[in-house]
């Protein structure tokens, strides 16, 4: 009887350790994924390709997770420079997301050589890609060109575009997020 209980504490003890090993791990390994999302929170969690749904964020919020330039131009509607940006008369085949959203705005396809120093497109992508505000500020009256997921400002629309719509959209390259075709 002595033997079979010195049996079970044994077999007791051993479970515990290997319970305790268990543990340590998962705990690790809980650690590990926590690190991970706390990496993406510090950025843009709200961030989606996928994700065509309206996304509404406070103004503080979208200042912490943006760069400050997206956020000057995305939500404070500012304009880069002419010819300053990274798109400009970039002729690289794919697609273009809202730099602040992930929303798939523009394809290369649509994409024209324009001199007016902004990446230009003559459509969206789809047909609720982007909305169309009028915009009277600057003393004239444009169209302003707004992200269709996160109302984030992108430029504005003209009627002097090629073929086959006529319109340019003229955007600015700090809010557009490309990524080549694969
Ligand atoms: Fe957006």
């Amino acid at each position: 009887m002595k033997k079979l209980l010195g049996f079970m504490v044994i077999c007791g003890l051993a479970l515990h350790s290997c319970q305790a090993q268990a543990n340590k791990e998962a705990s690790t390994a809980t650690q590990k994924t926590t690190v991970v999302k706390d990496t993406v929170t510090n950025q843009n969690p709200y961030y989606s390709r996928t994700d065509t749904s309206k996304l509404v964020l406070s103004d503080t919020t979208w200042k912490r997770i943006l760069p400050a330039q997206v956020y000057q131009i995305s939500r404070k509607k500012g304009t880069e420079r002419a010819f300053t940006g990274k798109y400009w008369d970039f002729e690289g085949l794919g697609t273009y997301y809202c730099a602040a959203c992930g929303n798939a705005l523009f394809t290369s396809d649509a994409k024209f050589a324009s001199s007016c120093g902004w990446p230009s497109f003559y459509e969206a992508l789809r047909h609720k890609s982007v909305l169309y505000i009028d915009d009277h500020s600057h003393g004239m009256h444009r169209i302003e060109v707004t992200c269709g997921r996160c109302d984030g400002h992108l430029g504005h629309i003209f009627d002097d575009g090629p073929p086959p719509t006529g319109k340019r959209f003229c955007m600015n390259s700090l809010v557009l997020d490309f990524e080549p075709k694969k």
